[in-house]
């Protein structure tokens, strides 16, 4: 709650919105010491402004919180800017990216379309298995970073941050770790010696879908107030004072919501095994879940996410989504709102079937962000769409 917040200036209670796109020297000499670094202050709000280091030394503190440690973090325009960042600061052309095969679509495009034409490639393989990921890494010594998110976009599967951080440090790498879907309150992947964490900040931390963001946190310290952050600036992936404004109340109720998220999560989990239109459940809450103990192992609770499929396939889906009155027919995830997309009618209806089976997207898919409303209000909504 109180994370990351000084007393202001005018003792106004919240941190205000600075709107001022930069910062006044007493004189020369001043400006002369905040350029050279000799002074701390602002300068200009692409570089940082007070309302975005609230946010950022917010999130630092739930990400270290009872770790003893200390980090830096850089809010960024979206979660998207945060990993582009972190990609072309740490990497450079010869080196490879070690990865998940599921991911979240924009990652999955920057690190095979888009870093390849800068000398940068991936291997995509299934981390779940340990022993393809160490015979990959001895056979190769141009991979210079493990890249994983867990859970992952779209298909909730876990990775072991700590086993897999254990091989990648063996060979020296870096490890990134997209922390996104559990949030710090479920899960500190910095526990487990990962060097850096991004976030889309436009999920869960912010919560109630009012603003895009990212942030790229690195427990480097002097590497993230030098190299990184000269390159982010640079790079011009900057937040803004009103949408730091948003992410920091969102990030107030952080606790209660997750708490709320993940209880409905599981009930609702529990209300589709049994329900004779649904022929699969995947949550990671469940103890069939493949991924079950890992999520367990390195998260508080299972989390808010989870996907199921309808027995009536594509029709079925498009349906379902039809029927919907309370819950929202939506992309994207972390609100306080039940959101629910059908990836077979929307992001991925241009994917060949092949493809998006490879991926376990079936027609009958749906994807769910659980939402905080009162529980009996989402299950009558599904309830009687599902009917
Ligand atoms: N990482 C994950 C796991 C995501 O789900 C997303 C977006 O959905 C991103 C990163 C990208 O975030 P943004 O849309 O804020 O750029």
């Amino acid at each position: 709650m109180h994370g990351g917040h000084k007393q202001d200036p005018n003792y106004a209670h919240l941190v205000p919105i600075y709107a001022s796109s930069t910062y006044v020297f007493d004189d020369a000499e001043q400006g002369m010491r905040r350029f050279s670094g000799k002074e701390e202050g602002y300068i200009y709000s692409r570089w940082g402004n007070p309302t975005m280091t609230e946010a950022e030394e917010k999130i630092a503190a739930l990400e270290t919180f009872g770790l003893g440690i200390e980090v830096k973090g850089i809010l960024h325009a979206s979660g998207m800017a945060a990993i582009s960042t972190l990609m072309l600061a740490t990497l450079k052309p010869g080196d490879k990216i070690l990865t998940h095969f599921s991911l979240y679509g924009g990652t999955e495009e920057l690190v095979s379309k888009i870093l390849p034409s800068f000398g940068i490639t991936a291997i995509i393989t299934d981390l779940r298995d340990f022993n393809k990921a160490e015979e990959i890494l001895k056979a190769d010594k141009a991979i210079k970073m493990l890249y994983i998110e867990t859970p992952a976009n779209p298909t909730i599967q876990c990775v072991d941050i700590e086993e897999l951080t254990r091989i990648a440090k063996q060979h020296n790498l870096i490890v990134a770790c997209d922390n996104t879907f559990a949030t710090p309150y479920l899960q500190q992947p910095f526990k487990y010696g990962v060097d850096f964490i991004v976030h889309s900040t436009t999920k869960f931390l912010n919560g109630h879908g009012t603003a895009i963001g990212g942030i790229l946190l690195g427990k480097d310290v002097e590497l993230m107030k030098k190299k990184i952050y000269s390159i982010h600036k640079t790079l011009g992936g900057n937040s803004n004072s009103f949408d730091s404004f948003l992410l920091i109340q969102g990030m107030k109720t952080l606790e209660v919501r997750m708490e709320r998220h993940c209880y409905n999560a599981m009930e609702v989990a529990k209300y589709f095994e049994s329900h004779s239109a649904i022929s699969k459940i995947n949550y990671t809450g469940l103890t069939n879940h493949p991924d079950h103990k890992t999520a367990m192992k390195q998260m508080r609770h299972p989390g808010a996410m989870l996907s199921f499929e309808l027995k009536g396939g594509l029709q079925g889906g498009i349906n379902f989504m039809n029927k919907l009155k309370m819950c929202v027919r939506t992309v994207s995830l972390g609100t306080c709102d039940t959101l629910l997309s059908h990836p077979a009618s929307m992001t991925h209806y241009s994917v060949p079937k092949e493809e998006k089976e490879k991926y376990g997207i079936t027609d009958g898919l749906v994807r769910m962000n659980v939402g905080i409303e009162n529980l009996q209000d989402i299950i009558n909504d599904l309830e009687q769409a599902l009917k």
